[in-house]
């Protein structure tokens, strides 16, 4: 799926029909899917993870790596596809990842942990995105 920016959902009513109960809870009212549960966990096929809302391509599988935090993560994102706001709930102040165009909620970005070279952590839950493969 891969909607034009004049076909996106205008209301959380119209998302609701557009997503599963468990894809509105994440994308729309930023919730997170538990740890290890989610499909791209440990994917290592290649391709373009997209939007689950909206299609928008927003990470390559060259950017996944292995964090064995639980939930799919990649060190870099596509350039404009990811906004970032931050987040002060659960009172820690981390930064949540939207995607750029439908505002769907994606994840946390995680900057000075080491894992890679680009020393970031798109930490992304499985359901917000969907992995088209090379
Ligand atoms: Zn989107």
């Amino acid at each position: 799926m891969s909607l034009d920016d004049n076909e996106l959902p205008r209301t959380e009513d119209e998302w609701r029909v557009r997503l599963t109960p468990e894809e509105f809870h994440v994308l729309r009212e930023h919730g997170t899917e538990r740890p290890w549960v989610g499909e791209y966990v440990d994917t290592k096929t290649q391709g373009v993870y997209h939007c689950r809302a909206c299609g928008l391509e927003l990470f390559s599988s060259d950017t996944k790596f292995d964090s064995h935090c639980g939930w799919p993560s990649f060190d870099d994102a596509i350039p404009g596809r990811v906004k970032e706001i931050e987040d002060r709930s659960l009172g820690m102040a981390r930064t949540e990842i939207r995607c750029a165009r439908c505002d769907s909620h994606l994840g946390h970005v995680f900057h000075g942990e080491g894992f890679t070279p680009k020393d970031t952590r798109h930490c992304v839950n499985s359901i917000s995105v969907r992995l088209e493969p090379r």
